[in-house]
């Protein structure tokens, strides 16, 4: 089953596409601009192109690499973004590929559409390790390989593992001939100077209005969206997109999260907090993932909350807001290494819990 196409960008692919047919495309790559206007699906696109065995503007659509890579199965384009860390600090090459294939099945099943990353997700150094190493395999069926790291300003690069981030700059630095790297970040500004240096950053545009219009009347869309398969998509979610359609992907899990934050203030405040029966018993990555969410809607409710006790000179509330703020940033850092939802979960209540003033 193929992922949604590519939609809009039109400018950036010709430019692109006339580089890859003038064998003029540097070799690393940066592709930088607002969230959700789909940066990543531009890059398997250029990844397709280079694979393609056409010679057109376009990926011909029909070739083998072409319905592989629209599959997300070419063995020669490879996709990494931020997942949770594995259990093992020492994941080996194979755990991550094992990883990644289930994570690019999970894209495959939502025809490519996806959240954004959770607080907790990363490229690890595990992964940063196992790029390095592929990017040294020699083409499985293309004449060339392509690497698209997503959100490549999650890449975290220290863990006494110089060795694999020196690595990895060399290898943006001078790819192996056949080998070409695409980042891209929504946030260039938080990629490392090393990397940011390598790169050739190319900037991507939000999507004007009709790209929006027929990403989301895109039938695959409306159903990852969950909102039937309207023809003519609603004004409101036009405007609500804001020329970066993939915001709306995921936004009733974020409002989950947000009202799980609220319910645990509100139990907080009047007491002792019954955490087991909250979604944390839930194992496995999904839980981590929302855990990381609603500590990102804690730290936006406890800020307002404290702006509220100030506000209104309630010294006991600011104080209890501030210390549930620390609270929580102690927590967002102790998930990011392996300790369970639930053991810090069960931490923070009791910070929470205690009463103000
Ligand atoms: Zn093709």
């Amino acid at each position: 089953m193929p992922i949604v196409p590519l939609y809009g960008h039109q400018v950036l692919r010709r430019r692109l596409a006339d580089a890859v047919a003038r064998d003029a495309l540097p070799p690393s790559l940066l592709l930088h601009g607002p969230r959700g206007i789909g940066k990543q699906r531009f890059a398997l696109w250029l990844g397709q192109r280079l694979l393609c065995s056409g010679t057109g503007e376009r990926p011909c659509g029909v070739c083998t690499s072409c319905r592989y890579a629209v599959a997300l199965t070419h063995p020669d384009l490879r996709w990494f973004f931020p997942r949770p860390r594995l259990g093992d600090a020492d994941a080996t090459p194979q755990d991550i590929r094992d990883d990644y294939a289930d994570a690019i099945a999970d894209r495959v099943a939502a025809s490519g559409l996806y959240a954004p990353a959770s607080g907790s997700e990363a490229i690890f150094v595990a992964t940063v390790r196992t790029v390095v190493q592929m990017s040294a395999y020699t083409p499985a069926i293309a004449k060339r390989k392509v690497f698209v790291l997503g959100d490549a300003e999650r890449m975290v690069p220290q863990e006494g593992a110089d060795a694999a981030a020196n690595a990895f700059l060399k290898l943006l630095e001078e790819p192996p001939v056949d080998t070409t790297i695409i980042l891209t970040s929504s946030e260039p500004g938080a990629l490392l100077p090393t990397v940011r240096s390598r790169v050739a950053a190319f900037r991507v545009s939000a999507l004007p209005e009709a790209d929006v219009r027929a990403f989301l009347a895109d039938p695959a869309v409306s159903t990852v969206l969950g909102v039937g398969a309207p023809a003519t998509p609603s004004d409101d979610r036009v405007r609500l997109a804001a020329g970066a359609p993939g915001v709306l992907i995921g936004a009733a899990g974020r409002g989950e999260a947000l009202g799980a934050a609220r319910e645990l203030l509100a139990a907080a405040r009047a007491g002792p907090i019954d955490w087991s029966r909250s979604a944390f018993k839930l194992g496995g990555t999904k839980a981590r993932g929302f855990f990381a969410d609603v500590l990102d809607a804690l730290t936006v409710l406890l800020h307002q909350r404290l702006r509220e006790a100030v506000t209104r000179a309630d010294p006991a509330a600011a104080d209890w807001s501030a210390r549930g703020i620390d609270a929580v940033e102690r927590a967002k850092a102790r998930a990011a290494g392996n300790v369970s939802p639930q053991l810090l979960a069960a931490s923070l209540a009791r910070a929470l819990g205690e009463p103000p003033g």
